[in-house]
């Protein structure tokens, strides 16, 4: 049995605001995009303590569940960490400073072509086939069930509207099908990048919504790029580019994406929901075939 000695018990707010501060400055350096690492990180720490509470209570079962815990929850992290192109260290103390690495680049002055909610609802409604490229920012807006009203206004038109999945958009396995699966997104519209790629040079739109790392085509041409190697949705390749985001932001890489500067693409600015929500508000004002 534990027995708490009255003598010691000063220590006890110690015990609990010392942790709590040091926990707090060891989420902070980390990026709200590396949250999923993150989490099975602390999923892991949850399970070592288990089984040092097992020694503790002289516990086999709390031993062993915690270990595996512990063990499973850190091979998880590094793996997800692999996954991203990106070394474990550079998760846990790489937030810092990120920004200004990319300031550095002097990229943003580049010019983009920008387009309101009724240029792009325009362009949507006169093309044939329209690919429809989600990302973390559609995620973070809860834009899916408007993406699903934009289907829909759309396929009534007759336009061909299909959407690439990358393996790793969002921020967890699957993440972009469980949304767009939630907002009943027929299944079989749902293609993974290999299906898309081929057919993306005869796409009229490529409409990319909150999407930003797994489009960057610099992950193809530029050896220099964190990114380089990884597979992309050729999104470039389309007629017409365009990229829904409220911003000029880097995404999850904390990288440029030279797709926002090419003569192609059209840059819409805002919030995922509200712009899509905008569109379907033109494309339903301005209901009629193409
Ligand atoms: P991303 O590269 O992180 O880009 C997301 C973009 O969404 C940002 O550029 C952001 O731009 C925009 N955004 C954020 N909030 C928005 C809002 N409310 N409305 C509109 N846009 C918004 O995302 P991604 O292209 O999906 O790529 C995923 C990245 O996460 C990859 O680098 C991948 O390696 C990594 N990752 C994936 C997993 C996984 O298992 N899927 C796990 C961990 C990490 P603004 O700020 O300008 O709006």
């Amino acid at each position: 049995m534990l027995t708490l000695h009255p003598e010691r018990m000063y220590l006890f707010p110690a015990m609990i605001i010392i942790p709590l501060i040091f926990g707090v400055l060891m989420i902070i350096p980390i990026g709200g995009a590396d949250m999923p690492t993150v989490i099975s990180l602390l999923n892991s720490y949850a399970g070592l303590s288990a089984a040092a509470m097992g020694f503790v209570l002289d516990s086999k079962l709390l031993i062993v569940a915690g270990a595996l815990d512990g063990a499973s929850g850190f091979i998880l992290s590094v793996n997800m960490s692999k996954a991203m192109n990106r070394s474990f260290t550079n998760v846990l103390f790489g937030a810092f400073g990120q920004e200004q690495a990319t300031a550095a680049t002097g990229q943003e002055a580049r010019p983009v072509h920008s387009a309101t909610p009724e240029e792009a609802a325009a362009i949507l409604a006169a093309a044939n086939k329209v690919v429809i490229v989600p990302g973390y920012g559609m995620a973070v807006a809860q834009a899916q069930h408007k993406v699903r009203e934009l289907y829909d206004a759309l396929t009534k038109r007759g336009v061909d509207v299909t959407f690439g999945i990358h393996p790793v958009a969002g921020r967890m396995p699957g993440h972009m099908n469980v949304l767009l699966a939630e907002a009943d997104i027929p299944y079989d519209k749902l293609l993974d990048m290999d299906q898309v790629n081929g057919d993306m040079p005869q796409t009229d739109v490529a409409l990319v919504i909150g999407a930003n790392d797994v489009t960057n085509p610099a992950a193809r041409t530029d050896a220099s790029s964190p990114i380089y190697g990884m597979p992309i949705l050729d999104v470039d390749k389309a007629h017409t580019v365009m990229v829904i985001k409220r911003s000029m932001n880097p995404g999850f890489a904390g990288i440029d994406n030279p797709l926002y500067y090419l003569d192609n693409t059209l840059m819409l600015f805002g919030d995922a929901k509200a712009f899509v929500g905008n569109i379907v508000k033109e494309l339903a004002g301005n209901s009629g075939g193409h």
